[in-house]
């Protein structure tokens, strides 16, 4: 690989970039990497307007709720309120501080930084826009002998009437002054989580959603019954809807509704997906081969059609997630530099992959929804429990738990976890090993429960 500049030059720091160039240039590569937002940006989406802010707001909003809840505890006094400056700024301040976490661990692996955009010239060439030393603007080029497209995603939002007044989740964690209405679009984890974030830091929230149930693809009782929770909590989730237009006026943003019915807000949120990060890529022109979204298309070891050129991450347009980016750079790294010392070339199944969406209550699932399991195995048995957790009792919240179990009757493989109840995607990482291991709904039943606990309900199910 010597005659090149870099054995392997990733474009993008984010989660899948980042995680392969730090790996690589531990094995002993060459390695470069360009990231358009430069060092400060470093950590990609999850890290800047992603995975970490959402989570830090999502514990803001919850306070709300564990306030309210106090008083049946016994706890009194006045409710204190939200200074939405000071969370923002504790907010950047952290994003901050991994942004420099980042940037200081590729330096301490010999990973060379490039702030700038990249553009891919050859199968083995890369150009990135910088600055030159007086500010005005140059290019630097490279050569490498392998490229690693990890440039991510970036929000959709359709074309209609009043789009320019909109945001996205990129814009959400700035907003200026606090939402006091919020109108939110979309049904995915992003709609849903938002909602409930906002919704519980004490916006007015309106959720529209253009199908039948949100948060399409997973288990229907799941769907059901996180919508209703959402109800119960105060989000103004409205099904079969949509926006016709978006006008501004002196009072604030007016949007008609396709039902005739009008919302007024302060903000409107569009969470109607997102789509691969390829342009000005060059993709076209080197002869990378993409799909309908624009979307980079790989083989299971993440290779595109042109050989030394490869893809990981949101730009695959597959199962968008962090960890699952991470994974799919680790395959890389292994085909490129050899595996660590003592094991096997990591491979990425997308089977039983744990997520959770953290809405109030979160979810928590892994594994195949009931429908799924059906249709794959024909007989199958549910087990399910919903009630009111523990901690309720005293605290006069309505919120209920449901937790479910999907099993192939003729295997007794637990094949299905799904959950809707406070922490979900903390009990379900756990379980979610369990079932890659292939446990049985008998080694549920032989696993001691911890008590008092939520998560027992798991392993007492009969
Ligand atoms: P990214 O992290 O998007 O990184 C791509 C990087 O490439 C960016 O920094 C970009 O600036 C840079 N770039 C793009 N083009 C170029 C170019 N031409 N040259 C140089 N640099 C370029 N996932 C979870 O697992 N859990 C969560 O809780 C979660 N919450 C989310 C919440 C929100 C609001 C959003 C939007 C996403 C969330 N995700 C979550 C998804 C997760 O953030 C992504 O799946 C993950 O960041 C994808 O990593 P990536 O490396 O593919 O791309
Ligand atoms: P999703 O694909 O999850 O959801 C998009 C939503 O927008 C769907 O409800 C979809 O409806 C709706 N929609 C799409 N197009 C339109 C349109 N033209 N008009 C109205 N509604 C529309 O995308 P998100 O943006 O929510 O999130 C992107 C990805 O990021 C997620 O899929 C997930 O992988 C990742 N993510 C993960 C999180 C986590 O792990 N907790 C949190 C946030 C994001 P329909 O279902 O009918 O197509």
């Amino acid at each position: 690989m010597s005659n090149f500049d870099f054995d392997l030059f990733v474009i993008g720091g984010g989660s899948g970039g980042v995680r392969a160039a730090r790996m690589a240039a531990g094995r002993g590569g060459r390695v470069a990497m360009a990231e358009t937002l430069g060092t400060d940006g470093l950590g990609g989406t999850c890290v800047n307007v992603g995975c970490i802010p959402k989570k830090l707001y999502s514990y803001a909003a919850h306070y709300a709720e564990s306030f309210e809840e106090s008083h049946g505890y016994g706890w009194e006094g006045e409710r204190p309120s939200l200074n939405w400056s000071t969370l923002k700024a504790n907010r950047a301040k952290e994003i901050s501080r991994l942004n420099g976490v980042y940037a200081n661990l590729l330096r301490g692996s010999g990973v060379t930084v490039i702030n700038g955009f990249a553009r891919i010239d050859g199968p083995h060439a890369v150009t990135v826009a910088t600055l030159n030393a007086d500010g005005s603007p140059g290019h630097q080029s490279f050569t490498a002998a392998n490229i690693l497209i990890a440039t991510g995603g970036t929000p959709f939002v359709p074309h209609f009437v009043g789009r320019e007044h909109v945001i996205t989740s990129n814009e959400v964690f700035d907003l200026e002054p606090f939402p006091q209405r919020l109108l939110v679009v979309g049904g995915g984890y992003i709609a849903c989580e938002f909602a409930s974030i906002f919704n519980g830091m004490g916006a007015k929230v309106t959720q529209l959603y253009r199908g039948e149930q949100v948060l399409r693809g997973f288990d229907d009782e799941i769907r059901h019954f996180v919508a209703g929770e959402m109800l119960k909590a105060g989000v103004d989730l409205r099904l079969n809807a949509g926006v016709v237009d978006i006008r501004k006026t002196d009072d604030g943003l007016r949007a008609e509704l396709e039902d005739g019915n009008v919302v007024m807000a302060d903000a409107v949120l569009y969470a109607t997906g997102r789509q691969p990060n390829v342009q000005g890529l060059g993709l076209e022109a080197v002869g990378v081969a993409q799909g309908g979204q624009g979307e980079v298309i790989v083989d299971e070891h993440y290779r595109t059609n042109v050989p030394s050129i490869w893809a990981v991450g949101d730009v695959t347009n597959r199962v968008q997630l962090t960890p699952v980016a991470l994974g799919e750079a680790m395959v890389v790294v292994d085909q490129l530099f050899g595996p660590a010392p003592g094991k096997v070339p990591r491979s990425m199944s997308y089977e039983f992959i744990p997520t959770a969406v953290f809405t109030h209550p979160n979810i928590g699932t892994v594994g195949l929804t009931e429908a799924q399991a059906r249709e794959r195995f024909g007989a199958i048995t549910i087990f399910r429990s919903e009630f009111r957790a523990l901690r309720h009792t005293l605290s006069g919240s309505s919120e209920r738990t449901l937790m479910k179990l999907v099993v192939d009757t003729a295997t007794d493989r637990v094949v299905g976890l799904h959950m809707v109840g406070a922490e979900a995607g903390e009990i379900v990482q756990g379980f979610a090993v369990a079932m890659k291991a292939g446990a049985t709904k008998a080694v549920f039943d032989s696993t001691i429960g911890i008590h008092p606990t939520a998560a027992e309900e798991f392993v007492t199910m009969r």
